[in-house]
């Protein structure tokens, strides 16, 4: 479907991923060679949730938006969002775009945990809309953790998955699965998003970044306790990096907008809603930047 003589503005945004307990590093041996895809899925075939999730993939693919898949050094979820305009009808046209990236290095039994957990989040739907001008840093912290398609989904996913591996293979559970005591029970879920919110030594910081956090419902589920769930990409516990996703999401969003808006070929029925996001979302991003550091 062609978009004719329209003009696009892009954002990527990645869910957080491959979660370390305590950042201590594994002694494990990697082997040097790569493990290939089909290796990792026919390992999960041999589980029923692991049928189960690459069932939902194969559904999933016979549709219009398939997930790109890619290898790295870290396993992610990318999306990138495009939007563009009709210069006839000023129409907007969104398109989101996932890419899941398996890390390279690894056993099979941790690459194909890998996999699992971000099928979770590349399946779902987006949890925000990074242009929506009410989208606020404690909404875009507490759905990216207790979501569909969160990290919390996620993890309990990954750490379901890993048991039933376990039983059937002997492979060690991996130690960010080892907290919960029943993962099929009711409270599971609530445990595991409970977990997310440890962040001890951070504090301090969180108080910082949340002005208001007496009166915030999502800042005042932070725990002075001390962290088990890091994120590896952002390198400290989950809600600090993805407050820190969400300055740089804003950032690129407001940057977007700015350009647009000076730009001829806006379409005047944008503009309002363009200004209602540049005063909501962008009049007070430099101020907080330096809290976020
Ligand atoms: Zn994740």
């Amino acid at each position: 479907m062609g978009r004719g003589n329209s003009y696009s503005l892009r954002i990527v945004f990645s869910l957080l991923s491959s979660i370390g307990l305590n950042l201590a590093s594994s002694a494990e041996e990697a082997p040097e060679r790569v493990i290939e895809f089909t290796e990792v899925t026919q390992y999960l075939r041999q589980s029923h949730l692991g049928r189960e999730i690459l069932g939902e993939l194969a559904r999933h693919q016979k549709g219009e938006r398939k997930i790109r898949f890619a290898r790295g050094s870290i396993s992610r979820t990318d999306s990138l969002l495009t939007r563009a305009y009709h210069q006839s009808t000023g129409e907007e046209v969104r398109e989101r775009e996932v890419t899941l990236i398996l890390k390279q290095q690894g056993s099979l039994h941790e690459i194909a945990l890998d996999l699992a957990h971000e099928l979770v989040h590349a399946l779902r739907e987006p949890m925000w809309d990074p242009y929506d001008p009410g989208l606020t840093l404690s909404q875009y912290v507490d759905r990216t953790i207790l979501g569909p398609g969160g990290e919390a989904e996620a993890l309990l996913f990954e750490c379901q998955l890993a048991q039933e591996l376990s039983a059937s293979f002997g492979d060690a559970l991996p130690k960010r699965c080892s907290f919960t005591v029943d993962l099929y029970s009711k409270q599971a879920f609530s445990l595991l998003g409970r977990e997310f919110y440890k962040i001890g030594g951070w504090m301090p910081w969180i108080t910082k970044v949340w002005p208001h956090s007496s009166r915030d419902n999502v800042a005042k589920k932070f725990l002075d306790q001390s962290p088990t769930l890091y994120s590896a990409t952002g390198g400290a516990p989950y809600p600090v990096s993805i407050a820190r996703e969400y300055l740089e999401l804003t950032k690129s969003a407001c940057k977007n907008v700015r350009r647009r808006l000076s730009s001829s070929r806006s379409p005047a029925s944008h503009a309002t809603k363009e200004l209602d996001f540049l005063d909501r979302r962008c009049s007070d991003l430099g101020q907080n930047k330096a809290d976020f550091e």
